[in-house]
């Protein structure tokens, strides 16, 4: 008798749902192919695109799929072209950067929700970004877009332009890079409809990008050399016969409200003193270098970025995590960006990223260098130390040093607070070498750590 129950159980399941067994099979629908790119360049602001665009125009000429993604539409920052300022330069920036990007052909463009943040501090620009939310919008954009290659900017501190925002790009685009091949993570992004005309669920699939380039905005560029491919800007693009610099500046061009004066300046020049300004040290220069970031189809460090890429989705690659470094019982270590960068390279597996030691930054003197640090006490008793500064000639601490106590097993924040002189001259500022700045932490009459950092005195630099 159970058994004729299973039997009638068995042929009752395998009646099929509807009476369509005569009819051809129905085809689910599919991933949008109009929205498939092979490269997906993720910055900051309106123009930060010109970073890429000679490579891009070369990666054209390879018929590759290009889809940008801006954090910001740019509404801090001057305007050069008319009277429109914050939302409404926004406004204008975002139709400036889709033109620029027309220009090459190049229409996936969005952006996201970020909000335009002026400092040096990337921690700063992901709160004003609201972090969470603008990660989940970019997981989507991967997940739509599919790419093969991400390029961004490197996510670190250096003297450089070093904005905020731009290493704020660079540390979505890493996570986007681990997260959206993750099916738990938006796991709602990845879910099937449950209804017709679902309103919640978005049907994409985990998607995990194959590799991640960056490039850096550092002035000194010596310790990104070989960590990655290198192309010339002057090659002579196939499709349009012009020098990839040229279709990069050609594209510029829509950027009135940032470079008007710089491109009036251009107008007046010739063709010669056009490359010259373009390729130089301040423009693009001969090559534009690029630092890998990770790979999870093997290839060299400067081969090709292309290299061992092969269409199609592969298995969800979950980045190994590198085990923390051991501190000594009572310690003293830089924290804010500094502590945090140590931190996201060891758990995003970029242990081959460069970043300069002592860590560096370019601010304005005169002005205040705040230096931000964790003091560990794992002993089982309260410690008290002494924190002092070491710095150059007519720098002087503001506040912030002398003796302090921290509990048992505890970690406190400090800041210490400098005083910075203004650079002598222009001529000074402009060919000053860093200085170094060196925190003393000391108990029981020992030294028990110190915490380094090299600073250059400008005229101008953003805020830190
Ligand atoms: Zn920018």
């Amino acid at each position: 008798m159970l058994r004729l129950a299973g039997t009638l159980l068995a042929v009752f399941l395998a009646v099929p749902l509807t009476a369509a067994a005569a009819q051809e099979p129905q085809a689910l629908a599919q991933a949008d192919e109009r929205f498939k790119a092979d490269i997906l360049v993720v910055v900051a602001h309106p123009d930060d695109e010109a970073a890429v665009t000679p490579y891009v125009a070369r990666a054209l000429d390879e018929h590759k799929r290009i889809a940008v993604v801006f954090g910001t539409r740019g509404g801090s920052g001057s305007n050069e072209a008319g009277a429109e300022q914050a939302a409404a330069l926004a406004s204008v920036r975002e139709i400036e950067a889709r033109n620029a990007l027309t220009t090459l052909g190049i229409s996936n463009v969005w952006f996201l929700s970020g909000k335009d943040t002026a400092s040096q501090n990337v921690l700063q620009s992901l709160a004003n970004w609201d972090h969470g939310e603008t990660l989940e919008q970019l997981v989507r954009l991967v997940r739509l877009t599919r790419p093969e290659v991400m390029l961004t900017f490197l996510p670190g501190t250096f003297i450089g332009e070093d904005h905020g925002d731009h290493q704020a790009s660079g540390v979505l685009a890493t996570e986007a890079f681990n997260l959206a091949g993750d099916p738990t993570a938006f796991p709602e992004q990845v879910a099937g409809p449950m209804k017709r005309l679902e309103p919640f669920l978005e049907n994409l699939r985990p998607w995990q990008v194959k590799k991640i380039y960056y490039f850096p905005d550092a002035e000194r560029q010596d310790i990104f050399r070989g960590k990655g491919p290198s192309y010339s800007v002057k090659e002579i693009s196939k499709l349009s016969k012009l020098p990839y610099w040229r279709m990069a500046l050609d594209a510029f061009r829509a950027h009135q409200t940032q470079a008007k004066s710089y491109l009036d300046k251009i107008a007046q020049m010739d063709e010669a003193q056009i490359e010259k300004m373009a390729t130089s040290e301040n423009g693009w220069g001969e090559d534009q270098h690029f630092v890998l970031g990770k790979s999870v189809v093997g290839g060299s460090m400067t081969g090709d970025i292309f290299e061992n890429i092969t269409p199609g989705a592969i298995p969800f690659a979950r980045p190994e995590v590198t085990a923390e470094p051991v501190r000594p019982d009572l310690s003293v270590e830089l924290a804010g960006p500094w502590s945090f960068y140590a931190e996201f390279r060891r758990a995003r597996g970029l242990t081959n990223l460069p970043h300069p030691e002592p860590p560096e930054i370019a601010l304005q003197g005169p002005g205040t260098l705040v230096i931000p640090l964790w003091i560990r006490n794992r002993t089982a008793k309260t410690q008290e130390l002494t924190l002092s500064a070491v710095l150059p000639a007519a720098w002087t601490v503001e506040s912030g040093a002398g003796k302090f106590t921290v509990a048992a097993k505890q970690t406190a924040a400090a800041r210490v607070e400098v005083n910075l002189p203004a650079p002598a001259t222009e001529k000074d500022a402009k060919k000053a070498e860093p200085q170094d700045v060196t925190i003393r932490a000391e108990a029981n009459g020992q030294v028990i750590g110190e915490a380094k950092l090299r600073v250059e005195l400008r005229k101008r630099a953003l805020p830190q």
